[in-house]
């Protein structure tokens, strides 16, 4: 079979701009998300392919500069050096929170950006007035914008459509009238 390598890309500072920054793993420097902390592929590192993602994961992150994704790498840098297993307990809870509400907002049949225009507001005021405003902080990784709110209920469909898919297959009586 010809193959044909993709030349290997290196992170550039310039990536930060898009909300990017830089982890190195077993020894090769990759691009991570300074929301959502995803990890890129180097085949993926193509300027148009960062800010795509920005686009779709994060849209309400659009129109912030440099200073602000400087600020979120400096975090990011920080947290990897928590050895206390934290941050990793935090992610875990933000991804659940966002299929939580995805799934109620299914439930409920409303459209899908209620979760950016009146959910999460609603989450953040309530916290700052009953909690206080550094618990709100802790909801600034909570995505729960219109297409995260799609693609959690697409993924948890299709979940449920490959149980029953294995479920029909080992017990096929359960699914015969
Ligand atoms: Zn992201």
């Amino acid at each position: 079979m010809a193959t044909k390598r993709a030349p290997k890309r290196a992170y550039s500072d310039d990536y930060l701009k898009f909300g990017f920054t830089s982890i190195v793993i077993e020894g090769i420097e990759k691009t991570q998300c300074v929301i959502c902390l995803k990890v890129l592929s180097a085949e993926s590192m193509k300027p148009f392919q960062l800010k795509r993602h920005f686009e779709k994961e994060h849209p309400t992150y659009n129109d912030r500069d440099v200073s602000f994704f400087q600020r979120q790498s400096q975090s990011v840098k920080k947290s990897r050096l928590d050895t206390t297993g934290q941050t990793a307990i935090t992610i875990r809870a933000t991804v659940e929170a966002s299929y939580v509400v995805s799934l109620r907002i299914s439930k409920s049949k409303k459209p899908h950006t209620i979760g950016e225009e009146l959910v999460l507001p609603c989450t953040k005021d309530i916290v700052r007035i009953m909690i206080g405003a550094d618990a709100v902080k802790k909801l600034s990784s909570l995505s729960i914008s219109d297409n995260t709110v799609q693609r959690r209920i697409q993924e948890m469909s299709e979940d449920i459509k490959t149980k029953l898919w294995s479920k029909s297959n080992t017990h096929p009586s359960l699914f015969c009238n």
